[in-house]
């Protein structure tokens, strides 16, 4: 019997030893290490451990080394317990840094012993204020002072509505500071990114009252707040006196960031004009959206980050899908679009992949998510430019023939004609005239008459080449500007339109033009005006000679040589 209770008692001995954390040795100039290995957790599922409760043998034997290299519990009602134990073998005092680097627990509880046996007690979370912090950061970090050759063991208790992270690592304080230096700048950049993008969209905005960049910055600023809630930075200098409000805003900032993203979507993709039915379903999502957003805080965060979660799932579908439509129209904002979302969702798999530990956890992998959301913002403030010149180039298109308007030629002809005058290279210009185009109209109606003009716009997309111009002028008369070409290039880019227009085959349509070519060269011409009239001069010319041909009008001398070789005439 004796010896039954010894051999019991034996085990019970090498059982609580063996459930004791196994201690960690910190040396005086130790850097940040992970705690993750020397913890043993006990889980509390009615949460109504008492901490005394827990120094009792049969608690302390319950207690669970950590499996794997993570302690994450997702969502979960029970609390945890948590506990290690650190070595100082060293002569001096070792002032220490415990921290926990997942700033969204509810309530956190920390216990140290103090030289007099004592435990001390803090109580914070970030549903207790600010204030309650040992140390007032963004993370929860605890400073400790461990005798020299001693062994102190420290517990914790964590309980939260949200994902239940356990990240806690120790660090020696002379480590600590400059970790927490270089930290701070690196969050100081990102958020300073954010700032910078709406203060220079907000003054675009200004600029160009596109309703496009009220939803950009909406963006920016709901996403940019998340992002500060997720890091702690939020709380820490926007509302340190709320804890209520930290908590609950989460998901509106998430309600409203997805709003503000739809909104951005429909006006950049020109949801309404280029695909009515998923801009429909668009619009609806974002006003199912606003109720949500707003009741969020009533219905409770576990219920509503489910919901809110499988809609940012259907809304990024969505998003993808207007995308691809635009961007399949040829929109130039769609591209930069399209890059942004798919960086975004790139850098939410990576951190997706190393949430479930298929990635290793390292600076890429744990900040992939965040960097990616900024790079995305650069890339949509792109959109926004690519959007605005692209309305912009609107304005001088002729919709018809999809060549520049008169407008545009106007204001580019004295242009070039000056750049040209500068370079001393030649200008030349084309007028092209359809013939008899009235009796085609008349023959087979205005809107075949129409396809004409549309398919002659067409046939001198494909044969001009940037630096040409090529402008639909008025009517069937159709401008062609050609920079550093000479007469004789020019007149054979005419021949070769005449034989062009020629060939075309339109139904049973025919039709010809007839062009009049003007070069401007070694200052034959004063000034715009001259090599336009002189163009026009040649296609009244060609017209007299029998149409659907070309007419070069010959080189005059500019004013100034008139006046020079005017005695000798
Ligand atoms: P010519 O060979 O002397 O140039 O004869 P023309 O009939 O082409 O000359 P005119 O300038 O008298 O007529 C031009 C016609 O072009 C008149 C107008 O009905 C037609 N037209 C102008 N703009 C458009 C348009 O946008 N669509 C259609 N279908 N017809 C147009
Ligand atoms: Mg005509
Ligand atoms: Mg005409």
């Amino acid at each position: 019997m004796n010896i039954a209770r010894v051999l019991l008692g034996a085990c019970l001995v090498l059982l609580v030893a063996w459930c004791r954390a196994e201690p960690l040795t910190v040396a005086p100039n130790s850097g940040t290490v992970s705690l993750t290995p020397h913890l043993r957790l006990l889980q509390d599922p009615q949460g109504q451990l008492q901490f005394r409760e827990v120094l009792q043998p049969q608690a302390q034997q319950a207690f669970q080394p950590v499996s794997g290299n993570a302690a994450n519990f997702g969502f979960s009602s029970a609390a945890y317990w948590a506990t290690f134990t650190l070595r100082n073998d060293s002569e001096q005092p070792l002032p220490l840094v415990i921290r926990q680097d997942y700033p969204l627990i509810d309530y956190l509880e920390f216990w140290a012993e103090d030289a007099s046996g004592q435990w001390q007690h803090t109580a914070t979370g970030d549903r207790e204020p600010f204030a309650s912090r040992a140390l007032p950061l963004r993370d929860f970090v605890f400073p400790v002072l461990l005798p020299p050759h001693s062994e102190r063991t420290y517990y914790m208790r964590f309980a939260t509505q949200g994902s239940l992270n356990i990240g806690l690592s120790v660090s020696g304080e002379t480590a600590f500071l400059p970790e927490l230096g270089l930290e701070q700048f690196l969050l100081g950049i990102y958020y300073g990114g954010f700032l910078v993008l709406v203060i220079y969209n907000l003054f675009l905005f200004l600029a160009v009252r596109d309703r496009a960049y009220v939803y950009y910055m909406g963006y920016a600023i709901s996403y940019g707040l998340y992002f500060g809630v997720h890091n702690g930075v939020s709380f820490q200098f926007l509302w340190p006196q709320n804890p209520w409000l930290g908590n609950e805003i989460l998901i509106v900032l998430l309600g409203l960031s997805l709003i503000f993203a739809i909104q951005f979507a429909r006006k950049i993709c020109s949801g309404r004009q280029l695909s009515p039915r998923l801009d429909w379903v668009a619009r609806n999502l974002m006003w199912a959206l606003v109720p949500l957003t707003l009741l969020a805080p009533v219905f409770g965060y576990r219920l509503m980050i489910l919901v809110f979660s499988a809609l940012t799932l259907v809304i990024c579908i969505l998003l993808l899908a207007m995308g691809t439509m635009s961007l399949l129209r040829g929109s130039v904002s769609a591209r930069y679009f399209m890059v942004a979302w798919v960086t975004l969702l790139g850098s939410v798999i990576v951190y997706m992949l190393k949430t479930f530990g298929v990635l290793p956890h390292n600076g890429f992998t744990q900040n992939a998510f965040q960097v990616g959301a900024l790079v995305e913002m650069v890339l949509l403030s792109l959109a926004l430019g690519a959007r605005v010149s692209e309305i912009h180039k609107r304005g001088y298109i002729d919709e018809l023939s999809r060549l520049y308007n008169r407008r545009h030629f106007d204001e580019q002809l004295p242009r070039e004609f000056c750049s040209a005058a500068r370079n001393s290279t030649p200008l030349s210009l084309l007028m092209l005239d359809l013939d008899h185009f009235k009796s085609i109209n008349d023959r087979y109606g205005h809107s075949q008459g129409d396809r004409a003009i549309h398919a002659i716009g067409q046939l001198i997309l494909k044969q001009v080449r940037k630096p040409v111009l090529a402008c639909r002028y008025g009517g069937e008369e159709f401008a062609i500007l050609l920079p550093r070409t000479s007469g004789e290039q020019a007149a054979a880019v005419a021949e070769r339109l005449v034989s062009l227009v020629a060939e075309l085959e339109l139904d049973e349509m025919s039709l010809t033009a007839s062009i009049g070519v003007a070069t401007f060269a070694q200052d034959n011409y004063a000034s715009a005006v001259q090599l336009f009239e002189a163009a026009d001069a040649a296609l009244y010319r060609a017209k007299l000679a029998g149409r659907n041909r070309a007419e070069v009008e010959q080189f005059e001398l500019a004013p100034a040589a008139h006046a020079n070789t005017a005695p000798s005439q």
